[in-house]
């Protein structure tokens, strides 16, 4: 399918245009990124629209334990800051000490020196201005956030894992229009076993958004984790979050 045909007229479609049009008079006030869980919360409203797709998409093939795309290089992608402060703040209030100390050992052991080097190598890739997808690189297996074939920050996920699966989006400027998606789900929103679908609405209005709200830096996910917590003490954090204040405005 080429995102933005128009779908069927079920019940389902009902429910996802609902949420677009919701969408369309909310996201241009919507005032913060996964704080809030109303209107005003970017990550809310993407959510909506991403739950009414998938409510009309029968042939989708993303399901929980489906973990490919939580693995590098598809999941290696910059995170705002605004961004990695939720998933921070989310882990030091529910994480237990024990279970921070396991990630952060764990965490630490799978990057040698070796991988710190190309880890910032990758870096400078990432910061490169190219489009949307998250793009290749040759270290880590996995995001590191990645337990069990689950994710174990599900709730505060960055944008990008949020709308991956259920968007559309342009490579570049001007292009044609893309599924946001691994192949196999490409193919199965796309394909014409698809039968009547829904148009997959645009990314780019919530990338918009939230690029607006976020006014600091953005760094990959095991980047962010060696900022806050450079060793694998927890206790490190205060001096750590200090220092990643400086060097990161
Ligand atoms: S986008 Fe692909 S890899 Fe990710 S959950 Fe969906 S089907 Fe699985
Ligand atoms: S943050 Fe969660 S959803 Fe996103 S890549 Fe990592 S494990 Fe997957």
């Amino acid at each position: 399918m080429t995102p933005g045909t128009s779908g069927g007229s079920g019940p389902e479609t009902w429910l996802f245009a609902d949420a677009l049009a919701r969408c369309r008079i909310a996201l241009p006030l919507a005032d913060n990124v996964g704080r809030t869980h109303d209107d005003r919360d970017v990550y809310h409203l993407l959510d909506e629209v991403a739950a009414g797709v998938q409510a009309g998409m029968e042939h989708s093939r993303c399901q929980r334990g489906c973990d490919s795309c939580c693995q590098y290089p598809q999941a290696f992608f910059n995170v705002h800051r605004e961004e990695w402060e939720l998933i921070a703040d989310h882990v030091r209030a529910r994480w237990s000490e024990d279970r921070l100390v396991d990630f952060l050992a764990r965490f630490h052991r799978s990057l040698g020196r070796l991988s710190r080097g190309r880890l910032a190598l990758a870096q400078l890739l990432l910061d490169l201005p190219l489009p949307l997808r998250p793009r290749p690189t040759t270290f880590l297996a996995r995001c590191p956030f990645l337990e069990d074939h689950e994710c174990s920050i599900y709730d505060v996920r960055p944008w990008k894992c949020r709308a991956f699966g259920w968007f559309s989006y342009r490579r570049i400027m001007g292009g044609r229009l893309d599924v946001y998606a691994c192949d196999e789900q490409a193919d199965a929103l796309s394909g014409p076993e698809a039968g009547p679908r829904l148009a997959l609405p645009s990314a780019t209005p919530f990338h918009t958004r939230i690029w607006r709200l976020c006014s600091g830096r953005a760094l990959s996910l095991p980047r962010w984790l060696l900022e806050t917590w450079p060793d694998e003490t927890p206790g490190a954090t205060s001096r750590s979050r200090m220092r990643a204040g400086r060097e990161v405005r």
